[in-house]
């Protein structure tokens, strides 16, 4: 490695790991990921895997570190670590749920005691979900939330109130801990995995192999979509920042379920025309799926002066033609 500031992310292989690893990269920073692959893909990390000073630790944050992530912190130093290991799809809440709870609370306690250990900075990628199904629309950082401790996405949403405790508290009890918390709301972009169920890539893909699209429930719950470099630029903002305090990263533009899965149709456009009259199929409620999402996203802009700036139809087009050469599109179908 030639670069002199080091960060490490867990979740390095993933969605918005990935992402991050190739934000920080950007700024000139070593970068070592963090992965066992269970959502991850070594695909997300071509960019990554090409340059001198990136590393790759295969390895799962909920068991005792191996030896070299410390010898990597040793030798480089370690200015950040950034834990955004979780799967986070409604699909791996079902088929993931205790390795969920174990990565979100045994891997941030673990990652915690490494950033204390070396001083470094530490960001926890919190979620919109500690909010549950809210009661208080948009939703403002001072909300506690609303949420089923023992539902169906409880291994989700629990365990991420637990990682906002841990955080939060070491802070308290050592004052000298440089930790925060990111509250992610709904964020999409290349790199997704086409079958993960969440909504986005589960519409898009549906629509362009010409199937109608899967609306659960009335189609009248909202959600906000912030594209992947706007929802990056922010946590590259607070990791900067010295907060501690959890700020809502998210794009305040509010769709219904129903008005995106329209949106998506128009752009694909042509393989919409092979559609039935009823390009929309609407299939059952999902258990405690919140019926609106929005994030106030003052704090954001007071403290960070970041906001979204990619819009809806120019992010979602990026999205689409990603997805169009992913060899998964065909695969299973
Ligand atoms: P993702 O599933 O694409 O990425 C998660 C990554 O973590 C994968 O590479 C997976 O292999 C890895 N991982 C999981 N458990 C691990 C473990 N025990 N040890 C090591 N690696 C492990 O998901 P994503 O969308 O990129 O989400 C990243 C983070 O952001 C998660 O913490 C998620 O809760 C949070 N988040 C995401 C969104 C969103 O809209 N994408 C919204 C809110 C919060």
């Amino acid at each position: 490695m030639t670069a002199t500031r080091h960060v490490m992310i867990s979740g390095g292989a993933g969605f918005i790991g990935s992402h991050l690893c190739d934000h920080f990269l950007g700024l000139g920073y070593a970068v070592t990921a963090i992965d066992n692959f269970c959502t991850g893909r070594e695909a997300n990390l071509a960019q990554a895997l090409k340059h001198p000073d990136f590393q790759l630790i295969r390895a799962d944050v909920s068991e005792p570190l191996p030896n070299d992530v410390l010898r990597l912190a040793d030798r480089y130093g370690l200015e950040g670590v950034l834990h955004f290991a979780c799967p986070a799809s409604p699909v791996d809440f079902e088929s993931l749920a205790l390795e969920i709870l174990k990565v979100d609370s045994i891997g941030t306690i673990q990652l915690v005691d490494l950033a204390q250990k070396y001083g470094s900075r530490f960001i926890v990628a919190s979620t919109s979900e500690v909010y549950g199904d809210p009661l208080v629309h948009p939703q403002v950082e001072e909300y506690w939330g609303n949420v089923n401790p023992i539902g169906p996405r409880a291994c989700y949403d629990e365990t991420k109130r637990f990682s906002e405790a841990y955080v939060s508290t070491f802070a308290r009890v050592h004052p000298g801990f440089k930790g925060g918390i990111v509250r992610i709301f709904n964020t999409y972009g290349p790199r997704m995995r086409l079958d993960d169920g969440r909504v986005v890539p589960e519409l898009c893909r549906q629509a362009l192999l010409g199937k109608p699209l899967t609306v659960h429930g009335t189609g009248e719950q909202t959600r906000s979509f912030c594209y992947v470099s706007d929802l990056v630029a922010g946590i590259g903002k607070y990791y900067a920042s010295n907060l501690k305090q959890p700020v809502n990263l998210g794009n305040p533009h509010e769709i219904t379920v129903a008005e995106f899965a329209r949106t998506i149709l128009k752009i694909i456009g042509s393989a919409s025309s092979a559609f039935s009259s009823q390009p929309l199929q609407y299939g059952p409620d999902r258990p405690d799926d919140p019926k609106k999402r929005r994030p106030d996203i003052t704090k954001a802009r007071q403290l960070l002066q970041w906001e979204p700036k990619i819009d809806l139809d120019a992010g979602l087009k990026e999205t689409i033609a990603s997805f169009r050469q992913d060899p998964a599109l065909r695969q299973n179908n």
